[in-house]
C-alpha cells in the first residue's frame, strides 16, 4: 500500500519538523493541564510536569489480595493443571470438530484427573463454583460454556428444578460426567420469549409416561449447547399437556421441565424418535457443540417430570404449592439466574484480560516524542488514557459489583429468602446486561489500542471478542433483560406508593423519592472543589437522583400513554427510555458497591489506589452524561468544567498506578499468553511465534 509520507509534497525532514511540532503542542497541552487555577482545585491545580513522577506507592500485595477472594486455592490449582497439560491448551488454529473434541477433553481432564468437582458447588457453594468457571474460562472460553451447560444448566436444571429422586438418581453420573446432557429450551421460533414454547409433553395415564412432540418446524430445540455430539441426555422444556373430561379434552399447564434421554448410554446412538442436527460452525465458541432437536412421539417415565414446583399424579392430577400458571413460570426460571449470574462473573474475567494485555502493551509500546529525546510510552498520551483508564476503573468496579451478586445470590441458595430472591433475580439480569455489553465494546477498544499488533490472532483479542460476543445474547438477550429490570423498578416505585417494602438494592429509591426529586439545590450546584466532586455522597447523590428523575418521568409518561396505546403499545412507546432507567440504576448499585469495597480495604496504599479509580469511575459516567445534569440545572456550567478536567486528571493519576492495579489480578502468563502483554522481552518473544 502507498504509505501517506510517500504522497506528501513536503521533504521527509520538513514533514517529520510538522509532526514533532503537532506532538509537542499536543504532549504540552498533556503534560501541563490546562486547568484555570480554581481555590477549589488544589491538586489539580499544582499539577506540572514535575508531577508525574509523583506516584502512588501501591502494595500490590495487599491490593491483589484483596482483589482476590478466598478461592485463590482452586483457580491455581485449575492453572497448574492446564499449564502442565500443553495438549489440553487450545492452539491459535483448530477445526470446528477438533475443538469440540479437545474442550470435551479439557473437561474431563479437570473433572477426572486434576480433580476439580464443579458440580458439588453449584447448589451447595456457588461462590466456588463461579470460581472454577472463571478460571476454565480464561484457559478456553468454550471450555468454561462447555462446563455451564454440564453443571449450571443441565445439573443445575435437575437439581433445582427437580426433588430428591431426581437428584439421587442423576447427581453422581452428571458430577463424573457419565450423563453428559443439554439444557433445551430455545426453539427455532421462540427464544427470548420463553412462554411462547411449542413443545408439548403430553401425559398418557395409560402408559403412566410422557410423551414429547414436536409439533411444528419452529418448535424445533435450537443452539442446544452438548446437543450435537456429545449430550446423553437433554432437560427439555416443553408445555405439560394433560387429558381433561371436558369437551376441549386437553388442558395446557404451561411450561414444565422434564428428562429426556437422547443418546444411547453404551452405543451413544441417537435414541428413536429424537432427531440431532449440528448447528455448525459458530462466530466463536466452537469447542461447544450446538445442536438442534427435534421430537417424533418420544416416550419417557412419568419420574422424568422435574417436579419441584408442579407435580401430576398416577391418575393424571395436577397438584403445585403455586396457584397460577405464571407464578409457576417465574418460580422455573428464578431458580435458572445461575447462569446469568456466572456469565457477569466470567465476563469481568474477560474484561480483565482484555484489560491486562492492552494496558501491558501501552506501557510497553513506544511510539513518537519530544525531538531527539527518546520515544514516549503511548500510555503518556491522553487519547490512550482516555481510552483505558476509565475501562481499568470500571473493570475494578464491576469486579466488586459481581462479587457482591454472587455473595447474595450464594445467601439466596441458603435462605430461600424471598425478598433476596427478587432482589438476585433483577440484580443478576441487569448486572449481566450491563457488563456483557460494555465488555464486548470494550474488547474492539481494547484491540485498537494494541493497534496492528493487536490483531494478530496470537494476542487473543479475536477469540476473546468472538467467544465472548454471545454472552449478550444467550442467557437472556440484554435488551430484554434490562427491560426486567425497569419493570422491577417501577413496580417497586408503585408498592411505594402503597406502603410497600422495598428490598436492600432498592432502598435508595425510598428516600430519592423525597429528597433526590425537589428542585436541584442552586448552591450545591455550583459547588466544584476536588473535595466534593471526590466525596462519594455526591458522587451516589448524583447517580441516585438521575434515575430517581428517569423513574418517575417514564412512570408518568407510561401511564399518559396506556390511556391511548394499551400497556403493550405504552411500554413499546417508552422502550429507550425504560432501558436508559435499567441502566441508571444499575450504574448506581455499582457505584454503591465500588465505594463500600474502598472504605473495607484494610490497607492505606491499596485503598488510595482504589479510591482514584473509584474516583475516575463515578466522574467519568457523570461527565458522559453531562447533558442530563445541565438540562435540569443539577451542576452549573463551570461545574461541568472542573468534573471533565478533575476526570483527565484522575485518568492520569489511575495511569500511574496502571500497572499495579492491572498485576493485582494476578492473571497468570498463560492466560494473557498474548505476547504483546509480556512485561519483558516482550518483542522477542513475539518474533519467535511469527518463526524468526
Ligand atoms: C452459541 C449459543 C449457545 C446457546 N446455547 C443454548 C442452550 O444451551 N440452550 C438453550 O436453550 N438456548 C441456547 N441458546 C439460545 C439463546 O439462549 C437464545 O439465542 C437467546 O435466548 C435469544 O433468543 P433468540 O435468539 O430467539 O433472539 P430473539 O429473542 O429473537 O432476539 C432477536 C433480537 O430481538 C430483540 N428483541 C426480542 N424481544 C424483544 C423485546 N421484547 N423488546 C425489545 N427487543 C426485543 C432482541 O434484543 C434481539 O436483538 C444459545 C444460543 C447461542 C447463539
Amino acid at each position: 500500500m502507498e504509505s501517506r509520507r510517500e504522497k506528501n509534497p513536503m521533504t521527509e525532514e520538513e514533514s517529520d519538523g510538522l509532526i514533532a511540532a503537532r506532538r509537542i503542542q499536543r504532549l504540552s497541552l498533556h503534560l501541563s493541564p490546562s486547568l484555570t487555577p480554581s481555590p477549589s482545585l488544589p491538586l489539580v491545580q499544582t499539577e506540572t510536569c514535575s508531577a508525574r513522577s509523583k506516584k502512588l506507592d501501591v502494595n500490590g500485595e495487599a491490593l491483589s489480595l484483596y482483589m482476590r477472594g478466598k478461592h485463590i486455592d482452586i483457580q491455581e490449582k485449575i492453572f497448574d493443571f492446564f499449564n502442565s497439560r500443553p495438549d489440553l491448551q487450545t492452539p491459535i488454529e483448530i477445526s470446528k470438530d477438533d475443538h469440540r473434541e479437545l474442550c470435551m477433553n479439557q473437561l474431563i481432564g479437570l473433572v477426572r484427573e486434576a480433580g476439580v468437582r464443579p458440580f458439588r458447588y453449584v447448589a451447595d457453594d456457588p461462590e466456588k463454583y463461579f470460581a472454577i468457571m472463571e478460571a476454565v474460562g480464561s484457559v478456553d472460553m468454550s471450555l468454561g460454556i462447555k462446563m455451564g451447560v454440564q453443571y449450571s444448566l443441565w445439573g443445575g436444571s435437575v437439581i433445582n428444578l427437580g426433588t430428591k429422586k431426581h437428584r439421587d438418581k442423576y447427581f453422581d453420573g452428571i458430577d463424573n460426567l457419565d450423563y453428559t446432557g443439554c439444557f433445551a429450551m430455545t426453539e427455532l421460533h421462540h427464544g427470548s420469549n420463553v412462554q411462547g414454547l411449542q413443545t408439548t409433553a403430553t401425559f398418557d395415564p395409560l402408559k403412566d409416561e410422557f410423551v414429547i412432540d414436536t409439533p411444528n418446524d419452529g418448535a424445533i430445540k435450537w443452539w442446544i449447547g452438548n446437543a450435537a455430539v456429545h449430550g446423553k441426555f437433554a432437560t427439555v422444556f416443553a408445555r405439560l399437556i394433560l387429558p381433561t373430561h371436558d369437551s376441549k379434552g386437553v388442558s395446557d399447564m404451561g411450561v414444565h421441565a422434564f428428562i429426556v434421554p437422547i443418546r444411547d448410554m453404551k452405543t451413544h446412538q441417537t435414541l428413536p424418535g429424537v432427531e440431532i442436527q449440528d448447528c455448525g460452525h459458530k462466530v466463536g465458541l466452537n469447542g461447544v457443540d450446538n445442536g438442534a432437536l427435534r421430537f417424533r412421539s418420544v416416550r419417557i417415565p412419568r419420574d422424568n417430570l422435574l417436579n419441584r414446583f408442579g407435580d401430576v399424579s398416577r391418575d393424571g392430577t395436577y397438584t403445585s404449592s403455586l396457584p397460577t400458571i405464571n407464578k409457576r413460570f417465574g418460580a422455573t426460571l428464578g431458580e435458572l439466574v445461575g447462569g446469568r449470574v456466572g456469565l457477569a462473573y466470567a465476563s469481568v474475567g474477560v474484561l480483565k484480560i482484555s484489560a491486562t494485555i492492552a494496558i501491558r502493551y501501552s506501557l510497553l509500546r513506544q511510539q513518537f516524542g519530544p525531538p531527539k529525546q527518546p520515544e514516549v510510552s503511548i500510555l503518556d498520551y491522553q487519547s490512550q488514557q482516555h481510552k483505558l483508564m476509565p475501562m481499568l476503573a470500571s473493570t475494578y468496579a464491576y469486579h466488586f459489583a459481581t462479587v457482591y451478586l454472587v455473595e447474595k445470590y450464594s445467601e439466596m441458595k441458603k435462605t430461600h429468602d424471598e425478598q433476596l430472591v427478587a432482589d438476585v433475580h433483577a440484580l443478576s439480569a441487569g448486572l449481566k446486561s450491563y457488563v456483557t455489553s460494555y465488555t464486548a465494546k470494550a474488547l474492539s477498544v481494547c484491540r485498537e489500542a494494541c493497534g496492528g499488533h493487536g490483531y494478530a490472532a496470537v494476542n487473543r483479542f479475536g477469540s476473546l471478542r468472538n467467544d465472548h460476543d454471545i454472552f449478550q445474547t444467550f442467557e437472556g438477550d440484554n435488551t430484554v433483560l434490562l427491560q426486567q429490570v425497569a419493570a422491577d423498578l417501577l413496580k417497586r416505585y408503585k408498592e411505594k406508593f402503597q406502603g410497600g417494602t422495598l428490598t436492600v438494592t432498592w432502598s435508595y429509591l425510598r428516600e430519592s423519592m423525597n429528597t433526590y426529586l425537589s428542585q436541584p439545590n442552586p448552591v450545591t450546584a455550583r459547588w466544584e472543589g476536588e473535595d466534593h466532586l471526590r466525596d462519594p455522597k455526591f458522587q451516589l447523590d448524583a447517580f441516585r437522583y438521575r434515575t430517581s428523575r428517569l423513574l418517575q418521568n417514564v412512570a408518568a409518561r407510561l401511564q399518559k400513554h396506556s390511556k391511548t396505546l394499551g400497556g403493550f403499545g405504552a411500554w413499546n412507546r417508552c422502550l429507550n427510555h425504560l432501558l436508559t432507567l435499567a441502566e441508571s440504576h444499575i450504574e448506581t448499585v455499582i457505584l454503591a458497591k465500588f465505594i463500600e469495597a474502598v472504605k473495607n480495604c484494610p490497607d492505606p496504599s491499596a485503598k488510595a489506589a482504589l479510591k482514584l479509580a473509584c474516583d475516575l469511575y463515578a466522574l467519568d459516567r457523570i461527565w458522559k452524561d453531562i447533558g442530563t445534569y445541565r438540562n435540569v440545572d443539577y451542576v452549573a456550567p463551570n461545574k461541568a468544567k472542573a468534573i471533565h478536567k478533575l476526570t483527565e486528571y484522575l485518568s492520569f493519576q489511575v495511569r500511574n498506578v496502571a500497572k499495579e492495579l492491572v498485576d493485582a489480578f494476578e492473571l497468570p502468563d498463560h492466560v494473557t499468553r498474548a505476547p504483546i502483554a509480556m512485561q519483558s522481552d516482550a518483542y522477542s518473544q513475539y518474533t519467535q511465534v511469527v518463526g524468526f
